[in-house]
This record gives structure tokens, sequence and C-alpha cells, in this order.
């Protein structure tokens, strides 16, 4: 089976040639695997490669393109195009900051997402084929399912195996808006094949992917109106923060239609109209293109999971306990299929736990991972640990410090004070039990408390954390200052006053 991805051009064949190779020879299969891997993504590249690490005889399968959705069609071509249009963002501010632009600024569309395809393909060699038979892992394209207790079966060919993961991802969901299928969508599987910007955009979904995209293109030069069905943007983030990027998005000309019910798509000559419900009413929407990013569905089907008594779901995917085995003992599971944090990096840990349980009977358990994730909108949202309802429904009680960045200098000389450090410390201690930042670069900054979080550092410590001046993360110093402020009572003050008073 050939894989094409468009336009197919100097760097799209690049990709092709790394992470699936037209001329792909299928390895004979070892008479039994210590691990077969179905899903060449980040949750089965990191299971291979280390399980071959360590000197596992291992099988990776992977239908379509090895790197799964990050390298081809998620992070890494969205955090690309993300790039160029914040050059965009930083233009549009910057008679803010007493630059003048004069004569036309000109976004080139397709000159972005040729850079975008440069970059994509550039670090797929990481991910190719050849790299991972280098590393001593069996690489077989093709569709991978189970055909009994301990085989599993790609183009005819029969891998036996001891243990066995399902790192097969998950997908768009299409939502079942009447007209939609006819009239026709883009999702992250499509939207970075253009060439041409689409010059009124629906995006429908306004999570990570959907915002994440909306903002881009707002900047590329769309009209972008963005339909979701809760009351704000970004509604599982802190409400604060997604009411930061949320005022952004309008000041940009996004349009947002919210509390939005669809109810049906038509083709109107070229483009498309979307009708909608709202509380403030009907209304139309004419576009040329809709792009839906609106949650994503496992891909447990085909696999053959009833076969190996594997129990799974459509909405969560594959069942799995803590040490991410499957309702099969032999059988494990990492990654999209079967964890509610779809971020690569957790695809990535959740790997290596895998890799210790299946191989070495170890029990390390995936709810003992910190796990931060970001939203790269501008200004970004980046969150670790609990919210404050996560605190509230598990009856933890907390103190919460919060430091704007209006009343931080360099953020103030950034002109980038729509923002914060909040971080929650459990009631009466200094222990960290959640954080969000909302900054331009709030991914970066969150380390250091995701650090202190794992490391056992309470905030009353960051306090003596020397930072540049001036930094930003400077913010994170401060918040743990407004913590020891706390700690100076009326009565430890009073004992203090009288010692300079015995002392003077
Ligand atoms: C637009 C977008 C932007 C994103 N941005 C970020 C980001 O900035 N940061 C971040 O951390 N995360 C981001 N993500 C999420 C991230 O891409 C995923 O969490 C990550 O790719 C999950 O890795 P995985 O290995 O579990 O699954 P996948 O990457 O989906 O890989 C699964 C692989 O299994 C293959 N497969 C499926 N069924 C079979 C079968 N039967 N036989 C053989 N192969 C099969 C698929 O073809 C696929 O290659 C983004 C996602 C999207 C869509």
């Amino acid at each position: 089976m050939t894989v094409d991805v468009l336009p197919k051009d100097v760097y799209n064949t690049e990709l092709v040639a790394n992470v699936h190779p037209p001329d792909w020879r299928q390895p004979t299969p070892a008479p039994r695997y210590n691990l077969v891997v179905i899903g060449g993504g980040t949750a089965g590249l990191v299971t291979a490669a280390g399980a071959a690490g360590l000197g596992a005889r291992v099988a990776l399968i992977e239908r379509d393109l090895l790197g799964g959705d990050c390298l081809n069609v998620g992070c890494v071509p969205s955090k690309a195009v993300i790039r160029s249009s914040r050059v965009l963002g930083d233009i549009r501010a910057a008679a803010a900051l007493g630059v003048r632009v004069t004569g036309t600024v000109e976004p080139d569309f397709g000159a972005v997402m040729e850079r975008m395809r440069g970059v994509r393909a550039r670090l797929s060699h990481h991910d190719s084929a050849e790299r991972f038979k280098g590393l001593g892992v069996d690489v077989f394209l093709g569709d991978g399912h189970f055909t009994g207790p301990d085989t599993v079966e790609v183009n005819g060919a029969r891998l036996r195996f001891k243990k066995a993961v399902i790192a097969t991802g998950a997908r768009a969901h299409h939502p079942e808006v009447p007209g939609l299928s006819e009239g026709g969508f883009l999702t992250n599987e499509t939207v970075f094949d253009l060439t041409e910007r689409p010059r009124r955009l629906a995006v429908i979904g306004a999570g990570p992917i959907g915002c994440e995209l909306a903002q881009a293109f707002r900047r590329l030069g769309s009209e972008v109106t963005l339909f979701h069905r809760g009351g704000h943007i970004l509604n599982r983030e802190d409400a604060d923060a997604a009411g930061i990027v949320q005022r952004a998005f309008v000041d940009e000309g996004i349009r947002l239609v919210l509390d939005a019910k669809l109810t049906r798509v038509e083709r109107a000559g070229d483009g498309k109209v979307l009708h909608c419900e709202t509380p403030r009413g009907a209304m139309r929407v004419a576009v040329d293109e809709i792009l839906v990013g609106a949650g994503r569905v496992p891909n447990v089907d085909g696999l053959g999971l009833e076969t190996v008594g594997v129990a799974y779901d459509h909405r969560d995917g594959v069942t799995v306990n803590d040490r991410l085995q499957t309702t099969n003992s032999r059988i494990y599971a990492a990654g999209d299929i079967c964890m509610s944090e779809k971020f690569t990096h957790a695809a990535d840990f959740a790997a290596r736990v895998v890799i210790q349980n299946a191989l070495f009977m170890g029990r390390k358990k995936l709810s003992a991972l910190t796990i931060p994730w970001c939203t790269y909108t501008d200004p970004e949202i980046a969150h670790v640990g609990f919210y404050e309802r996560d605190a509230d429904k598990r009856g933890i009680a907390i103190d919460t410090y919060l430091r704007p960045f209006s009343e931080v200098d360099r953020a103030v000389a950034d002109a980038e004070e729509d923002g914060f450090v909040k971080v929650h410390v459990r009631k009466g201690g200094d222990k960290i039990v959640g954080a969000t930042i909302v900054a331009r670069h709030a991914g970066e900054m969150l380390n250091e408390l995701t650090l202190a979080m794992t490391s056992g550092v309470g905030l009353g410590r960051l306090a003596s954390v020397i930072h540049p001046y001036p930094t930003q993360a400077e913010a994170i110093r401060q918040v743990g200052d407004m913590f020891n402020r706390t700690r100076l009572t009326p009565r430890v003050k009073k004992i203090f006053a009288a010692w300079l008073r015995w002392t003077g």
C-alpha cells in the first residue's frame, strides 16, 4: 500500500520516503517477538525504540505514516504554521510598540505552508522506517489486527508475540450535522495539505486544536468564524485563563459564535453555508471552507480486539488499568487510544510505563506521572496538576496565589501584560497541587512549576530561586514571595519587632 501526502512536492516526497517508504521491504517475521506494537505514532515509536534498546525482539506495525498525528498532522505542522502567524501578530502589535509598519504586510500562505512542509520533512528523519530498522526494530507497514491469543497479522504476515501493545491513537471526531459530510470539511488530517488560504473559514469546536488553528488562520488573513457549543472557548481550562485568550480572539477579529448548535450545512456555489441556533437567535454564516476540531475518537475498529478479549468503547478507547494493562493481561495500551490526556509527551511517558510493566514485570503507574500541557494560542495557556474545580471535587482545601503580568516588570516592558501565574497549594502548607500560566511562552515557563511538583519543592522555596531580572518567569518567584508573606503572622511579626527593638 502506498501513501500519498499532498501536495506531492519535494518535501512531502522526502516525508513519505522516511515514514512510509514506497519501496519498503517487509522483514521476515521472527519466530516470536517479546513485543509487537500496533501503531507507529509517538506511543508506538517510543515503546518500540525503548524495548529494542533494552534487547527485546520488537515488531512495529504502522498502516499510514510513522510519527503518527504529532509529526504528520498534529503538533509539528500546527506549531510551524503558528510560528509564521505569530510574526503577523507581532506586526499587528508593532504600532503600540512604536514601530510604524508602512506599506502592505502580505502573508504568503503558500510560502507559510511550504515552510511547514519543510520543517515536517526535516523532523521526519527521526521517525523514519530506516532509523527504526537501525535500532533493531522489525518495521511492518500495513494494517495490523489480532487474529489469535498471541498473533497479530499484517499484510498476510503472522507475528507471534509474548506481549503486545496497542498504540493506534485517535482521529478527528466528525460531528453529526446534517449536510456537513455532503458539503465537505477539513480536519487536522487534511488542513495541512492546503496551498491556498481559504478567504472565509468556519472552525467548528473551540478546544485546543480549534483555537490554535482559528487564531493562526485569522492572522494569516482568513476571515474566521469560530463555532462552539460551550459558553466560552477552551472551556476545560481555568476560566480566567480562557477569558484572556477569548478577549485576544475578539480583538483580533475572530467572530465567536458561542452556545452554538449547528443545525445544518448546505453548499452554496463554491462555498458553504452553516446554519446554527444560539440563545440570541438563529443565524447563517457563509464560508469557503469548514475546519472541524470537535474532539477526538479512538482508533479501535478493525483491530480484532474481541478476538483477544480486550475491552474498549468508542468514546474512551481501550480500557486499561493504572499500569496500562488491558483486560487481556498480555496486552498493554498507550497514548491517545486509551488516555484522557491526549498529548505527545503523555504518550511518550506512558510508553515508558508500558516498557517496564510489559517486559520487566514492573509496577509503574500512569497515575504517578505529573502531566502538564499547553495550548499554543497567543497568549498560551499552560497547566499542570489540579484546577480549582478538581480540588473542590476531591474535597482538598487549597490556597491560591496569583500574580498578574501587569505587575511583572518584564511583561510590562514587553507589552505582554494580559496573563498571570496562578498556583494552588494545599491549605496550610506550600505543597504545589496545580498551576496555570497565561503568557506568550507559558509552555516554557510552566516547566519550573512542574519540576517543583515532581521533586517535592514547595512554593515557599521557589521564592529563594534567583531569577534573572527582568524576566517574565520572575512571576513564579514572586508568587513564592506572596506565599512566604502569609507566613508572617501577627505573632511572628511581634517577635521580629521585639527582636529588632532589643538588638537596636
Ligand atoms: C492538530 C493537532 C495538534 C496537536 N498539537 C499537540 C501539541 O502541540 N502538543 C502535544 O503534546 N500534543 C498535540 N497533539 C496531540 C498529539 O498529536 C497526540 O496526543 C499524539 O500524536 C498521540 O500519539 P499516539 O501514538 O497515541 O497516537 P497517534 O499519533 O495517533 O499514532 C497512532 C498511529 O497508529 C496507526 N494505526 C492506527 N490503527 C492501526 C492499525 N490497525 N494498524 C497499524 N497502524 C495503525 C495510525 O496510523 C497512527 O500513525 C495535537 C493533535 C492534533 C490533532
